[in-house]
């Protein structure tokens, strides 16, 4: 059962920071249907890495609502190798965005994170209250501490001001608008391209790893959803996880692709690329008892997904 709205969008001037992104954009679909004043705002006009670009642009601009989906993001090579990068954009710019918002007496704003932020050895599947218990992921601590830093500034602006500010953690992500570049992108896509070349050219499908990671995959739409969905219902310190509840490993996922693509490679493991954590699986049991359900089976998601691959293949 869900319960009745602590918060509602309607009528409100929203403003979706980083709405280029994957993440971003799902988010400006899904708040069409919300009956509110959606806000953007070009990386030209605002550079989210300039403190002062940011607070002139939210006082002249007035959102009464942020959603911080704004993100420096990349796969296990773009984190292991770009370490400043990772740390530095996503502290600057979650910082500037979050306290302009107070300044500018924001009513609700939500950060999102990511699964990353849990130490590498965490329980699996993993609650809430893992966080900070642990060493983390190294290929992605970087960016896990750019992150953890968010919710505890969320939190922090809760304690000291009042601010009705929250967190949510997405696992790992999937869907349109996601990034193809083979160097810096996330599994799916990486292997989705690679999978369209393999049926272009007759050759194998190259995956990095042993294939025995698992991962959990939630489709972009579902996200946004889930993300509105925490924006009206939920007003509380802790974080919370938005997961399928289940997971595949990296081969289950590469096969799954190759159905997808409508490809018959074989699949090729390349054991000097790394495996990163072991497993990522969220206990989403928190979001779920507030009635909220992911709508998309992966397999379905990954048609759809490689659907917008090949109408948008040369942008991507
Ligand atoms: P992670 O969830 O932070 O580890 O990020 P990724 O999505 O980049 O990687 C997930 C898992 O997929 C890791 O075990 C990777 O080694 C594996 N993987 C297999 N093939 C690929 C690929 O082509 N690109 C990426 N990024 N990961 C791959």
């Amino acid at each position: 059962m869900t319960s009745a709205p602590l918060y509602s969008l309607a009528g409100k001037r929203v403003w979706v920071a980083g709405h280029r992104g994957m993440v971003g954009a799902a988010l400006v679909r899904r708040l069409a249907s919300e009956n509110c004043e959606v806000l953007t705002v070009s990386r030209a006009e605002v550079d989210l890495l300039r403190q002062d670009a940011v607070e002139s642009w939210v006082k002249a601009n007035k959102p009464q609502a942020v959603f911080v989906a704004a993100a420096t993001v990349g796969g296990i090579l773009a984190n292991d190798t770009r370490p400043a990068h990772f740390i530095y954009e996503n502290l600057a710019l979650e910082t500037n965005i979050i306290e302009a918002a107070r300044q500018a007496q924001v009513e609700k704003l939500i950060f999102l994170g990511s699964s990353c932020i849990y130490p590498r050895l965490a329980p699996q599947p993993m609650p809430e209250d893992a966080l900070l218990t642990g060493p983390l992921e190294p290929t992605n601590q970087w960016y896990a501490i750019a992150k953890i830093a968010g919710i505890m500034m969320c939190r922090a602006y809760r304690r000291q001001y009042g601010c009705d500010y929250i967190s949510a953690m997405p696992t790992n992500l999937y869907g349109p608008g996601d990034n193809f570049d083979l160097q810096s992108s996330h599994v799916i896509p990486a292997l989705m391209a690679k999978a369209h070349a393999a049926k272009r050219d007759g050759t194998e499908i190259p995956v990095w790893g042993s294939g025995s990671p698992r991962r959990e995959f939630l489709y972009v739409e579902d996200l946004a959803d889930a993300v509105v969905f925490l924006m009206k219902h939920y007003s509380d310190e802790e974080h919370v996880n938005v997961g399928v509840g289940s997971d595949v490993t990296i081969r289950e996922v590469a096969e799954l692709i190759a159905r997808a693509v409508g490809v018959e490679s074989r699949l090729r493991f390349d054991a000097t690329k790394p495996d990163g954590m072991p497993r990522k699986l969220l206990d989403s049991a928190k979001l779920l008892a507030m009635g909220w359900r992911p709508g998309t089976a992966l397999d379905v998601g990954l048609r759809q997904t490689y659907e917008w691959f090949l109408r948008h293949r040369a942008a991507a």
